[in-house]
């Protein structure tokens, strides 16, 4: 059996059913450096979708502050190490005032489990507010607010609004008052299945929503409404965080707008397992008196060497500023493309968080999700890693490491003009 076909074999077999993997042919990884990573017969790949390795696969300094302090002492976090403190004092001074504390956790998905809780121990309410396209993690409470992968005996605290979609629905003012009016008719139905509101939990720029093209300001007329029934914003910066917009070091800072609670996650430690909770002492004092928490591994030494470490290399490599140029410079590209490719109808994202909405036919606006996800399958064997997400899963979603260059953007850009080339516009 092929190297590939015997370990989707094992995988299935040792994992169980259903484990995800991208891609018809999933690429069997094994090293990774900057931009790039290699397969096991050799072959090099461009990583444009990535955030995981936001500073760049095996950063170097990275893997120095890991093996460094994993040869000194890792151990849980019962005791007195400077490692936690010398890390939140440094996260916390890129956010505004109130938000001063943290906790770290291991995953995005516990550190969204903390902020409900945080809102419920504010509130002492459970009604939530979600969108009905996002993700936000995998644990029994977080699990309940995807409306895409629902989980059986879905609670009834949980009410969902419609993802905003700047490519279909009206722009400005009237979108921002429909998003408003619903989350409204949310906290309605929220009072009346008698959880009343805790939080409006949103990721600022809507990232598994399709990230559409969203004014600053737009969130403001629907936070007023949570905020005048007594609920918290809990903003989840998984994917927006840490510079990669380009223009703002967080996606809530672009939006405008200063949340209770944020959840952050992936990006944090360059692939080590860390997350974590932003918020201001106030709410952190509320949640640590009405529930006890512990974390075994969150915030460990190694942990927190790994995320300061990856802190400082964005900070001191300019890397946010970096994502701004080269994310303009690759959409002015795609732009190009789609005065060629019929099938681009919209392109848009922010910094190295961009893509391009794919269609049948730009005057109906038809989604071309099968062509998409065709399109992202051949640029795969073409040597390009990225992927699609959105309500129609018809947005091309492109997020590489941070080191991303002007030349990385060419190539991608080249390979993409030869798929759209090559992959019929069907259905
Ligand atoms: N929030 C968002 C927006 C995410 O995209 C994800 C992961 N895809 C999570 C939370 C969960 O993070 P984790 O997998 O680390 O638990």
């Amino acid at each position: 059996m092929p190297d590939t076909q015997n370990l989707i074999a094992r995988r299935a077999q040792l994992l169980g059913p259903n484990v995800s993997t991208f891609y018809e042919d999933p690429v069997h990884m094994v090293r990774g450096d900057g931009v790039w990573v290699w397969d096991a017969d050799g072959r090099q790949y461009l990583d444009c979708y990535n955030n995981v390795p936001h500073v760049g696969h095996c950063h170097p300094k990275v893997v120095e502050a890991i093996s460094r302090q994993a040869a000194a002492l890792n151990t849980h976090t019962r005791y007195l190490h400077e490692g936690i403190l010398h890390y939140v004092e440094a996260l916390t001074a890129t956010f505004a005032e109130p938000l001063n504390t943290a906790i770290m956790t291991c995953t995005g998905s516990e550190a969204n489990d903390i902020a409900l809780r945080m809102a419920q121990a504010v509130t002492g309410k459970t009604g939530v507010i979600a969108t009905d396209h996002t993700y936000h993690g995998n644990t029994m409470a977080v699990s309940q607010l995807s409306c895409t992968n629902p989980p059986p005996n879905r609670w009834d605290n949980v009410a969902f609004v419609p993802a905003p979609d700047s490519y279909r629905r009206p722009e400005g003012e009237t979108h921002a008052l429909a998003f408003a009016a619903e989350v409204e008719k949310s906290i309605a139905d929220l009072a009346e299945r008698g959880h009343g509101l805790s939080a409006l939990i949103i990721c600022p720029y809507f990232a598994n929503e399709g990230f559409p093209a969203l004014e600053t300001g737009f969130l403001k007329p629907a936070i007023d409404a949570v905020r005048k029934a007594g609920g918290l914003i809990i903003a989840d910066e998984v994917q927006p965080g840490f510079g990669r917009l380009g223009t703002d070091f967080w996606g809530h800072q672009k939006a405008g707008f200063v949340p209770d609670v944020v959840t952050l996650g992936k990006p944090m430690a360059n692939g080590h397992p860390v997350g974590g909770v932003v918020t201001s002492l106030d709410i952190m004092t509320a949640f640590r008196t009405n529930f006890r928490y512990f974390n075994t591994f969150g915030g460990n030494p190694v942990s927190a060497a790994a995320a300061l470490t990856t802190l400082n290399v964005v900070q001191d490599e300019g890397l946010m500023e970096n994502a701004r140029v080269v994310g303009d410079y690759a959409r002015d590209g795609l732009r190009q493309l789609a005065r060629r490719h019929d099938c681009i109808g919209d392109v848009r994202g922010s910094g190295l968080f961009f893509g391009a909405e794919m269609v049948l036919d730009k005057d109906t606006k038809a989604p071309a999700t099968a062509f998409t996800k065709r399109v992202a399958n051949v640029m795969r064997q073409k040597g390009v890693l990225l992927n699609f997400l959105g309500i129609n899963y018809n947005a091309l979603k492109i997020r590489p490491p941070m080191p991303f260059s002007r030349e990385n953007a060419d190539m991608m850009l080249e390979r993409l003009d030869e798929a759209l080339t090559e992959t019929p516009l069907e259905p």
